[in-house]
């Protein structure tokens, strides 16, 4: 009966299985009891909350961008509103400003996914600060990605 084993005996903290009263080592997974257990590093949500805020604010600055390069201004041409090639000029600064926010976007995106993976805090710093500039409906990708550098910089202790 194997559960009459286990209740008699101790369990291995590291293999589970039971093992003789007296025994400092396990004799299944050779478990040393007598060394103190290796203290985990306290790790929260936070940095991991954090990381997903900045990647929605680089998804947004990714949408931004694509909008911006989208917007085709010299449809106005057709009723009458270029002015000198005017339009032609706008479209050409929105298509750069839209590609500028991609390149933005996925550093941001990059910065987010160290964040979650409480890795390279620099990098996920710089995301965040980056996200500020990502605007998004109502500001929202900027508030968010304030957030999300918030709560990566006060977790610095959990990343690697
Ligand atoms: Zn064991």
């Amino acid at each position: 009966m194997a559960s009459t084993d286990e209740s008699s005996g101790r369990m291995c903290v590291s293999c589970g299985r039971s093992i003789a009263m007296d025994s400092n080592v396990c004799q299944h997974c050779g478990h040393d009891f007598r060394a103190p257990a290796p203290v985990e590093k306290k790790k929260t949500a936070i940095p991991v909350i954090g990381g997903v805020l900045i990647i929605i604010a680089g998804f947004m600055g990714l949408a931004m961008g694509g909008i911006l390069i989208a917007i085709d201004v010299d449809e106005l041409d057709t009723v009458g509103l270029d002015v000198a090639g005017v339009t032609d000029m706008v479209d050409d600064i929105m298509t750069a400003c839209g590609i500028i926010a991609i390149i933005v976007s996925i550093i941001v995106l990059l910065g987010g996914f160290f964040g979650v993976m409480r890795k390279h805090w620099g990098i996920a710093v710089v995301g965040g600060v980056l996200g500020l500039f990502v605007i998004g409906p109502f500001l929202l990708g900027s508030i968010l990605s304030l957030i999300g550098l918030i709560l990566v910089a006060v977790s610095r202790k959990e990343f690697e």
